[in-house]
């Protein structure tokens, strides 16, 4: 009998109202459940946003030094978790334990970055000058804000949103993706034990579509932070602007990655099959397609092969296992649809193609894929599969490689492998995505600078470096003459 999980509200383990729940699944042991989770109606909601409201105020107020000072405990408890935790991960969203490892790693070292960050703030702030007038500019928090946060990387998504809007004095209200809320529960777990005064976080479960609206649209509610696909992303931003709520907007992508000419080729399928086949395809940032430059494209491709014939798919507990199942059902069949699709508009399958013999009774496998002469007006070039799936499309000289990046409603993530410095520097000038790298692959990131996507795939001030807290802050400049 699979364990019952509660909502953390205002700093108890709370039932829905309704006394409904609902179950999460193991991806790969499709009849593995992991849990029993609340299946949480807008009443809840509402209950999460008050105490979050009413909490507000003192936590304002806390010094800067004891808000640090919870965040640090929260970080370490993540540490001192971290082996439990990456198999709860691993069993909940599919991706290996190494992958998990690594994603608890990255939350931690972009937590400390934030804490480094809000500290550094703080102090200037502390700083003012007084010479007979005080001038100054002083940063505060914005009230209650909703975190709503995708499966995939159900942590560092969370961790990412939640630990700047609360160290800058904000109260939360937290959503998990109904996949993963053994991730957020376990999450809320750490939280409770880190020192936070009650009802400054609070975590329910529950269908996005039912509570988004209250999660959006509640009067307290002054900012949301919403990871997830570029449909919801827009609804949500539909509904904050009748009411000037703020929003941060992280959402789909469909990034490219440029093999010029002068391209060191075996680093460049490294970088496909990292970035390609990485958690199942299922990064925001995976590349999805590939740009080669005609000449090299058929000596390209050969490595990239070779490569992907060696990854080893299976159980995502064993260490040898370099690729998990796919999050769930309704993403398996989506995947698959889009590789049909792919096979029917003409595309060349050059491997994979289907779910794993053998595996997929027991789970949702499907093997690396990968399509050749994937021209500009095929579905898998225009729209996100969001799963193991890479596209190649030949390019002649550099312009067009650049336009073909170019050329999508979405600009996450690219990436250019070259050895040509005007090619970098035009692209680095040129390509249309909040990232951009050169040398190194799609989802490579640094908690220093901003992560975030242009055009379609997000709006809003962007994650990680300043931006990450600045989004959570408002300003006020203060002008105090004459005492
Ligand atoms: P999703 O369907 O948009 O769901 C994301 C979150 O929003 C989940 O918690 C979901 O809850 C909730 N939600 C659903 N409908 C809602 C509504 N009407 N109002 C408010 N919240 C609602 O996306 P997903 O399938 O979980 O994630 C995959 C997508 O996320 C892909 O497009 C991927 O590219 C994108 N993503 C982007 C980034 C980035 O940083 N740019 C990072 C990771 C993922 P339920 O689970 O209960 O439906």
């Amino acid at each position: 009998m699979a364990k019952t999980y509660r909502n953390y509200i205002n700093g108890n383990w709370a039932g829905a109202k309704t006394g409904k729940t609902f179950a999460s699944y193991n991806p790969a042991k499709k009849h593995e459940c992991v849990g029993e989770f609340q299946a949480s109606e807008e009443a809840d909601v509402y209950d999460a946003v008050i105490a979050a409201e009413l909490a507000y105020q003192g936590w304002r107020r806390e010094k800067a030094k004891r808000r640090i000072e919870s965040v640090e405990k929260f970080l370490a408890n993540m540490e001192s978790h971290r082996k439990e935790f990456s198999e709860i991960i691993t069993r909940e969203q599919g991706k290996t334990l190494k992958e998990s490892d690594g994603e608890i790693n990255s939350s931690v070292t972009e937590g400390q970055h934030t804490v480094r960050r809000y500290a550094s703030l703080a102090s200037d702030a502390a700083d003012g000058e007084f010479a007979g007038a005080l001038e100054m500019t002083s940063i505060e928090p914005l009230g209650v804000v909703s975190i709503i946060t995708p499966w995939n990387y159900p942590v560092n998504t969370f961790c990412r949103k939640t630990l700047p809007a609360l160290i800058s004095g904000n109260t939360v209200v937290a959503k998990p993706a109904s996949f993963t809320p053994l991730c957020g529960i376990y999450l809320a777990q750490l939280v409770e034990k880190s020192g936070f005064p009650t009802g400054v976080f609070n975590c329910i479960t529950g269908q996005g579509g039912g509570l988004g609206n209250c999660l959006v649209a509640h009067p307290a509610v002054k900012a949301v932070s919403f990871t997830g696909s570029t449909a919801v992303g827009r609804k949500i931003n539909e509904i904050a602007a009748s009411t000037f709520t703020r929003t941060q907007l992280e959402l789909g992508g469909k990034n490219a990655l440029i093999v010029d000419e002068s391209a060191n080729l075996e680093e460049a399928a490294k970088a496909v099959v990292t970035a390609g086949f990485g958690c199942a395809g299922q990064w925001c940032v995976s590349t999805s397609r590939v740009l080669a430059q005609k000449n090299i494209a058929a000596a390209f491709t050969e490595i990239l092969l070779r490569k992907i014939a060696g990854l080893r798919i299976g159980d995502p507990m064993l260490p040898e296992t370099d690729i998990g199942p796919v999050a769930g059902e309704s993403q398996y069949r989506n995947i698959l649809k889009y590789i049909d699709i792919a096979k029917a508009e003409g595309c060349e399958l050059l491997c994979g193609g289907g779910p794993v013999n053998g595996l997929s009774d027991e789970g949702y496998f499907i093997h690396p894929t990968v399509f050749n002469n994937v021209a500009p007006d095929k579905t898998i070039f225009r729209e996100e599969v969001f799963g193991p799936v890479v596209g190649i499309t030949a390019y002649g000289d550099f312009d067009e490689a650049l336009q073909l990046a170019n050329d999508s409603e979405y600009g996450l993530s690219s990436s250019l492998y070259t050895n040509d410095i005007s090619h970098a520097l035009k692209y680095s000038q040129t390509v249309e995505t909040g990232m951009a790298h050169i040398n190194v692959h799609t989802g490579y990131k640094d908690p220093r600078f901003p992560f975030g996507g242009w055009k379609n795939s997000g709006n809003g001030r962007p994650e990680n470096g300043k931006y990450g807290i600045e989004f959570f802050t408002e300003t006020k400049a203060v002008y105090w003459h004459g005492m």
